[in-house]
């Protein structure tokens, strides 16, 4: 969770003993375009640590583990995994996550890696995922059903910056997640498409991307 709470963080902060510093931030409009899997797939399920906040469900054997944040110790429960294995213990045979409902936040947050970003780049990345499922499977192409954008697309970018909101209030890591929910319609218009570049002043500019279908 280091990496996202220093992509948004609004004020500088130590992680770990790391220190960051806010950055402008890019965002694309594909963050609206969420994905969905289909079958036997799950090669971006690897043996990642799974951490939950004390108030969310979580696994029976999750432990409770310290996490300083500006000098003071944060417990969230965690379940650690053996990075040797290839997959997430909870990926099934069938390529499905075994506790969906209760998967950690980390899991959630696919739709937002590589559409928020420091640097402007056209497209997301997949590469780390495009090899591994090379690996598994021998094809090339990666099968993920990307939608369109839609209302019901925002709601749930939406909830899920919500959500990254209560960890990074759990943290007492300023954040400039309030006010990229207030932007999220100003990456569409109409049939335009619109990135937005947000300064640390949390003041954003807008530029054409491309047309919507
Ligand atoms: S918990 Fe579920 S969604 Fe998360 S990495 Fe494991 S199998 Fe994938
Ligand atoms: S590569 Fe695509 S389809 Fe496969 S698990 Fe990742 S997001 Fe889902």
């Amino acid at each position: 969770m280091g990496g996202y709470a220093a992509l948004f963080t609004s004020k500088d902060f130590d992680f770990e003993g790391r220190k960051f510093s806010p950055t402008p931030l890019i965002i694309s409009p594909l963050l609206l375009r969420t994905c969905s899997c289909p079958l036997f797939c799950g090669a971006c399920c690897k043996p990642v640590t799974l951490d939950y906040l004390p108030t969310e469900t979580y696994p029976q054997e999750a432990q409770p583990r310290g996490i300083v944040v500006n000098e003071i110790k944060k417990i969230v429960y965690s379940v650690i995994q053996n990075e040797k294995q290839l997959f997430c213990k909870n990926l099934s045979t069938t390529g499905q996550c075994n506790i969906y409902s209760t998967r950690p936040l980390l899991c959630r947050l696919a739709p937002l890696v590589g559409r928020i970003t420091k640097t402007d780049i056209k497209t997301v990345s997949v590469t780390k995922a495009g090899r591994l499922r090379l690996a598994i499977t021998g094809e090339r192409k990666l099968p993920c059903i990307i939608s369109e954008i839609s209302e019901a697309n925002v709601m749930h970018i939406n909830a899920l910056l919500s959500h990254l909101q209560q960890w990074m209030c759990y943290f007492e890591i300023d954040s400039k997640i309030p006010r990229i929910q207030e932007l999220l319609t100003y990456l569409y218009d109409d049939k335009k498409l619109y990135k937005l570049y947000i300064d640390n002043e949390m003041n954003y500019t807008r530029t054409f991307y491309g047309t919507r279908k």
